[in-house]
């Protein structure tokens, strides 16, 4: 069912032939498919749009339709014309004069390749090797399509411009397109015997390995673009790039939070009571720290820099060991009567506390909450 061009369009029933024309012209570049490129179905808005246009600019189409709707337009022979238009660009530049734009020889293609490195290799950045299929100029031809040693004459149909001219009829008048030859495609030469080893095309398809500089403090998930890295375009164009999508497996013995490294130490209750040293693991090995008596569960203990580098800066994120108090089970007799004694000996003073009930919850619900 064809929507009315008048709610298409957004106009008054009266409105004005400027009125019509400027509400297209605004919806136009809205829907833009260089703007829009995420709404897949901006193209059919814009044609439906365009179609709303080619009704209403026109005085007796217009009034067909007011009288008799899209049934009288169709009845009358009208059916909305967009031939000629190759593309929805095509069709927004016949609106907005970009027409005259030289249609370029294909630019190459851009590649995606992942890499995987564990975190380690991420804190210290590494030369991570990679390994890509990719289209890649012919070696024998160099790319010129024609058999080594053998002419390549000027293309007959476009008498060496590469480019044909065609004037098309539409909905906006007139429009002179510019196209590429589509026998040289846009080389204004032809060989005369194809390349043997591409078949006349120039490129063909190779494996191509390639050791990428993954930078210190790259994240999971970021991409290094190495431009012209990717497919090679056609004759002289330029090659696309090549995106290596980084993995960064993740490292049982740390939770990585932007450049922060967070751990956790399991400490015996008793050793948590009365301080002591214990290792903790960092990315450069283990390392000691100290914990002062009466520590509690789910404190944090700070090592400054010995996070993860900052990415293309220089200073480092810090390493957060948080405390996980472990309360000790299956205690033998003379544990238990070690425990029994000591809890006994306990007083207010032992187990006083500044903390607000508030900021306990907090610490045992995570100190990252707060
Ligand atoms: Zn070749
Ligand atoms: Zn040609």
């Amino acid at each position: 069912m064809a929507r009315d061009p008048y709610e298409v369009l957004g106009v008054e029933p009266d409105a004005t032939e400027q009125q019509i024309k400027k509400a297209f012209r605004a919806l136009a570049r809205e829907l833009h498919p260089d703007v829009n490129a995420h709404d897949p179905a901006g193209e059919e808005k814009f044609k439906e749009a365009a179609e709303a246009y080619e009704i209403l600019s026109d005085e007796e189409r217009r009034a067909t339709y007011d009288r008799y709707g899209h049934e009288g337009l169709r009845s009358g022979g009208y059916a909305p014309n967009f031939e000629g238009f190759g593309s929805i660009s095509d069709l927004f530049n016949a609106f907005f004069g970009a027409a005259t734009a030289r249609p370029g020889r294909a630019q190459g293609g851009d590649v995606a390749v992942a890499v995987e490195i564990d975190l380690l290799e991420a804190a210290r950045g590494l030369k991570a090797p990679v390994r890509y299929e990719m289209v890649d100029r012919c070696d024998s031809c160099h790319g010129n399509g024609a058999e080594p040693g053998t002419p390549i004459e000027t293309c007959e149909r476009c008498g060496g411009a590469g480019q044909l001219q065609a004037v098309t009829r539409t909905p906006f008048g007139q429009m002179m397109r510019t196209m590429l030859c589509d026998v040289c495609r846009g080389e204004g030469r032809v060989p005369q015997r194809p390349c043997k080893s591409c078949r006349g095309r120039g490129r063909r398809a190779v494996t191509r390995e390639l050791a990428v500089d993954v930078p210190a403090g790259i994240a999971d998930g970021q991409r290094i673009r190495l431009s012209g890295h990717g497919h090679a375009g056609e004759a002289a164009a330029a090659a696309g790039d090549l995106y290596v999508v980084v993995k960064v497996r993740p490292d049982e013995r740390f939770i990585r939070e932007g450049d922060d490294l967070i751990t956790a130490l399991d400490v015996p209750a008793p050793l948590a009571a009365i301080g002591g040293t214990l290792e903790v693991p960092t990315l450069d090995g283990a390392t000691e720290v100290e914990l002062p008596a009466g520590i509690q569960p789910g404190e944090v203990i700070t090592l400054r820099g010995a996070g993860m580098p900052a990415l293309r800066r220089g200073r480092h994120g810090d390493l957060r060991v948080v405390v996980n108090v472990l309360v000790p089970r299956r205690l033998t007799e003379e544990q238990l009567e070690l425990m029994e004694r000591l809890n006994d000996s306990l007083t207010d003073e032992n187990l006083r506390s500044q903390e607000s009930v508030f900021a306990k919850l907090r610490r045992a619900l995570g100190s990252q909450a707060a």
